[in-house]
């Protein structure tokens, strides 16, 4: 009987936390999601970084700065946080996660995102709720899913914050890649609103989305919820362009 129990224990572990890497199928321990090798080739996010979107800074520069990109735009969130780039294969991870039917590596890509957390301008905060940035329904509906969304569902459950679709994507806006960026901020204009019966008044948000490009999209996100009364919002990303 104990046995029985400690197979069936076994069992779900081993469906939790697969034993192989998630890229090459090598063997890992438990709790893993990627071999040594495939970890190594991870990029890692350090300072000296912009203290608004982490944009990493080649060279020494010791006192906090903001990178050319922030200190010429109005950004509504208080900081964009990312532990890694998305480059070569966290980015072909999130690429495999988004589009390629591969939903299982959420765990991984959600890793990420639990790692971003870890970053001292978020550590010591308390957040009230988690907010994913919305995709438009016709998107989501041709995708299947919102990754944003599955990635904050398992962080939530990992650090205990209640978790809200508050927000909505109300225009079908192309893909962002095309534009410079003041266009992006005119092809994001009214592009979201807080959804009925929402309420963000006096909380303290996080935005969750799984990969920070410019930031116009978590600006934009948090420039509707400070609208509506959040107190303030910060923006975890599993990965950085
Ligand atoms: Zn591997
Ligand atoms: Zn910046």
């Amino acid at each position: 009987m104990a046995f029985a129990k400690l197979d069936s224990l076994r069992a779900i572990i081993s469906l939790l936390y697969p034993s192989a890497c998630a890229i090459c199928s090598a063997k890992v321990d438990v709790r893993q999601y990627l071999c040594h090798q495939c970890e190594a080739k991870l990029v890692r996010i350090k300072p000296p970084f912009c203290s608004k979107c982490s944009e990493p800074f080649q060279g020494a520069i010791t006192n906090p700065f903001d990178c050319a990109n922030c200190a010429h735009r109005t950004l509504y969130f208080e900081n964009a946080v990312a532990a890694f780039r998305s480059r070569g294969l966290a980015r072909r991870v999130i690429l495999n996660f988004k589009y390629g039917g591969q939903i299982h590596l959420r765990h991984l890509v959600a890793s990420w995102l639990f790692a971003a957390l870890d970053d001292e301008r978020l550590r010591t905060r308390e957040f009230d709720l988690l907010v994913p940035i919305p995709l438009h329904p016709a998107r989501e509906r041709e995708r299947g899913f919102n990754q944003a969304a599955l990635l904050a569902e398992l962080l939530a459950h990992q650090v205990a914050v209640p978790l809200r679709m508050a927000l909505e994507r109300i225009r079908y806006t192309q893909t962002q890649t095309a534009y410079d960026r003041a266009e992006r901020m005119e092809n994001l204009h009214d592009a979201f609103r807080l959804r009925k019966n929402m309420n963000v008044r006096q909380l303290r948000v996080l935005l969750i989305d799984d990969v920070l490009t410019t930031g116009s999209t978590l600006s934009e996100c948090a420039r509707v919820l400070k609208e509506a009364g959040a107190i303030s919002v910060h923006a975890a990303t599993a990965a950085r362009a």
